[in-house]
């Protein structure tokens, strides 16, 4: 723990952590060193993780990486952290994010970008500064930059999947429901869910054992008992029928994705697997449906923050100004832009056109993935349209921001889960992830093919 807290101090550069807590990663540590002595060891004992400043803990400032959470220091713990405190684990801090996890670059944070611990060159040879993608990019960059063991994200539409590839680190994104949602900050309820982000696939396993299970405190978490997830991961995949779903060769696809792609699936096959070709018809649609869903139920989720209750408060002539004034200032461009696209999607003359709508075609999306999983176990797509990108690029376009999320969204309508393990380097240098989709709750065949890809 020592020595991760001095990684974290020489790591201060990238901007990961919003709040370090070293002491309290100390005091953890001490209590994980008497269960050793006296043999009574956890699962997590003394692993110093990250933590996502989504996740409220008790006592310790919590910001969303919004200026409007001020000084809010929740009086509760999250389900989560409590479930990997529970068994063992230290936290080093709280890790910076896109504002409320609105975003793919890391770059809406009140707090300032985090930067990928990889780098790129420019074409005259010079170090390209990099995002770490989002929305859990110091969450990326904290395991990637090796100052945290490992680290806890949310994934809306990607923000685990995403992040992993840009960093060449394993990101999974639980099945809806598998995971408490209670203490986690909202963003898009129907959508939100935490998981791990590690280094190895067995970390994985690990840490996901750990965070999942019922709780009677989030009624869209599952009543299902977690199998063990270490043992799912036999090695052995054959007879495996992984699906490779025909529309996610999207125009205009770099031919480094197709080569990792192609790649994934030889190695999938080598290892006894049978690729199938499987039709998933409305995927064209997803993004415009998450970029619908999202923002509606980020529109209502946000209206708490008033300056009465939380945080921030800025001050007006009456109560209404007080809310406009706070509301104006505490929240960053992209978070209002959602708020406004969800407020308008959701009011009386536009509920049908829009959001309704957008509902019918989340469920035709979901029926395309329970068709397709008739013909195959699995399902393999690249994680990302690229890799990471410079910090500036798709800055003022929010629309080629959006479109990162073009193979994450899908299984997040779904609900279903979804992996991004690291498959190697494009001829730029920097890390490519390969995405694994598996059936609701089935996440042991996403570990054991995830951990034959390793
Ligand atoms: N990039 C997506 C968005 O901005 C997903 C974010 C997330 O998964 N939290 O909404």
């Amino acid at each position: 723990t020592n020595a991760y807290i001095a990684a974290v101090e020489a790591a201060r550069p990238l901007n990961a952590f919003i709040t370090e807590t070293p002491d309290i990663a100390l005091e953890q540590a001490k209590a994980s060193d008497a269960r050793y002595a006296a043999g009574t060891n956890l699962p997590l004992d003394g692993m110093p993780l990250g933590i996502k400043d989504l996740f409220c803990t008790k006592g310790v400032l919590t910001t969303a990486a919004s200026h409007i959470l001020d000084g809010f220091k929740p009086e509760y713990e999250s389900t989560i952290t409590e479930n990997l405190f529970r068994d063992g684990a230290v936290m080093l801090g709280k890790l910076n994010l896109d504002e409320f996890a609105m975003g793919s670059a890391n770059i809406t944070s009140y707090y300032g970008p985090v930067l990928n611990p990889w780098t790129g060159k420019d074409p005259a040879g010079a170090d390209r500064k990099l995002v770490p993608g989002g929305s859990s990019g110091g969450s990326a960059a904290s395991v990637s930059g090796r100052f945290a063991i490992a680290a806890t994200g949310t994934d809306t539409g990607g923000s685990i999947r995403q992040p992993a590839s840009f960093t060449g680190i394993v990101g999974l994104k639980p099945t809806y429901g598998r995971c408490s949602r209670w203490g986690t900050i909202a963003f898009a309820s129907s959508l939100d869910q935490a998981g791990p982000m590690t280094r190895t696939v067995r970390d994985a396993a690990l840490m996901l054992q750990s965070m999942a299970g019922f709780d009677p405190k989030d009624s869209t978490s599952v009543d299902m008992k977690v199998p063990d997830l270490l043992a799912a991961m036999t090695g052995d995949i054959r007879g495996l029928r992984v699906g490779i779903p025909k529309e996610y060769r999207v125009d205009g696809m770099p031919v480094e994705i197709e080569r990792v792609w192609s790649q994934g699936i030889e190695w999938l096959k080598a290892a006894g697997a049978t690729p199938v070709e499987v039709s998933l018809p409305h995927t064209k649609y997803a993004l415009a449906t998450y970029y619908v869903v999202a923002p509606a139920e980020c529109s209502s989720n946000l209206a708490r923050y008033d300056g009465v209750r939380f945080g921030l408060r800025v001050e007006g002539k009456d109560l209404a100004e007080m809310y406009e004034n706070t509301r104006g200032e505490g929240f960053g461009k992209e978070v209002r832009r959602r708020i406004l696209i969800g407020t308008y999607v959701l009011s009386a003359g536009y509920y049908d056109a829009y959001y309704l709508k957008a509902q019918k075609v989340r469920a035709r999306i979901a029926e395309d993935f329970t068709k397709a999983f008739e013909q195959c176990d699995i399902l393999l797509t690249p994680t990302a349209p690229s890799t990471a990108f410079a910090i500036g690029e798709k800055q003022d376009d929010p629309i080629a921001m959006y479109l990162n999320d073009v193979f994450t969204v899908p299984a997040s309508l779904a609900g279903l889960p979804g992996m991004s393990v690291p498959a190697g380097l494009a001829s730029d240098g920097l890390p490519l992830g390969l995405q694994l989709i598996g059936r609701p709750f089935d996440e042991e065949t996403l570990l054991r093919v995830a951990d034959v890809i390793e």
